[in-house]
């Protein structure tokens, strides 16, 4: 889709085309089968304007596996709701640890590093959980919503695949509950947590779902969702902790909030101007889509545009 106000197209097309020729695209996830079928050469990027007017390069239509991206959008829904007593269940740190570490749970009693590791998403979950009664079937209705697209969906072979393999997200579960940090059943917080990682969206979907995050926290339909100090709050922790162990270097190399996935899909946010996501699954050695860091550094280098 090629509007007047498509400002950044020749920008993301010269993009594309430099990725094109970029040797070494890291590998695809392979802890599950459905992720590592995934061509490494597939690239996709979508820029959305605050008016909803969207465009992009490649694969940006095609849907892929939102993964971890889906922890920004639980984060406020929730903090939408409970407001600042979710921070007495989740810090606001980076963690300088994989994504799936169990190692600092111990020393801080039970309270994850924040909303963006796993333990974290998982606590995050939970309070959705408790507040709705179902925690995905409320993601679900927002993403669809804010993207305007009603056939987006959770992906029942990732859910099942990702509860086939998820000994990992039941051990950070059953240890955050030994600290009464974790309300529901855990099968129940388990299924919802892997139904939230299965939901298969496209770089045009969520960069569109990402937009009240430009706007300062209102929604598609004009209606607010956050404070435009909440916006702020999540940008934030986007920016120091959303792509894990590797947020120094994110925030070094692109200068925006973002958060990645291992589906390969990287959402980011420039502050009352656009969003933007881009994916590519072969990923680095934190879980990051090594294309898709490229091409965001890209973006910010060429458009000269950052939080900076
Ligand atoms: N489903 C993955 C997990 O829980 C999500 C992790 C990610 O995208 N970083 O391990």
């Amino acid at each position: 889709t090629t509007t007047s106000s498509a400002t950044f197209l020749p920008v993301l097309e010269r993009i594309a085309e430099e990725i094109d020729h970029t040797p070494g695209r890291g590998r695809p996830a392979d802890y599950i089968p459905a992720l590592a079928a995934r061509d490494p050469r597939s690239f996709g990027m979508a820029v959305a304007e605050p008016d909803g007017t969207v465009y992009g390069v490649g694969d940006w239509r095609e849907p892929f596996s939102a993964q971890s991206i889906t922890k920004v959008f639980t984060l406020a829904l929730d903090l939408a709701r409970e407001g600042d007593e979710l921070w007495e269940h989740v810090g606001r740190e980076p963690s300088g640890n994989p994504f799936n570490s169990l190692v600092q749970l111990e020393y801080e009693n039970g309270i994850p590093r924040n909303p963006f590791i796993n333990a974290g998403a998982l606590v995050v979950t939970d309070r959705l959980q408790t507040r709705t009664g179902d925690a995905a079937g409320e993601l679900l209705d927002f993403l669809r919503a804010e993207s305007g697209n009603p056939a987006l969906d959770c992906d029942t072979e990732v859910a099942a695949s990702e509860a086939a393999h998820g000994d990992r997200n039941a051990a950070l579960a059953h240890f955050m509950a030994s600290y009464g940090n974790i309300d529901n059943d855990i099968p129940v917080l388990l299924d919802q947590y892997f139904r939230q990682c299965s939901i298969a969206a496209s770089c045009a979907d969520l960069a569109l779902a990402t937009g009240f995050l430009a706007r300062h926290g209102i929604r598609a339909d004009g209606s607010r969702l956050l404070s435009r100090s909440q916006a702020k709050q999540v940008n934030a922790i986007m920016l120091t902790c959303g792509t894990y162990d590797a947020a120094g270097d994110f925030a070094y190399r692109v200068g925006l909030p973002g958060k990645s996935g291992v589906g390969g899909g990287i959402i980011a946010v420039v502050p009352g101007r656009c969003t933007l996501c881009v994916w590519s699954p072969g990923l680095d050695e934190h879980g990051n889509s090594v294309a898709g860091v490229a091409a965001l550094d890209r973006f910010t280098t060429l458009t000269g545009l950052s939080v900076f």
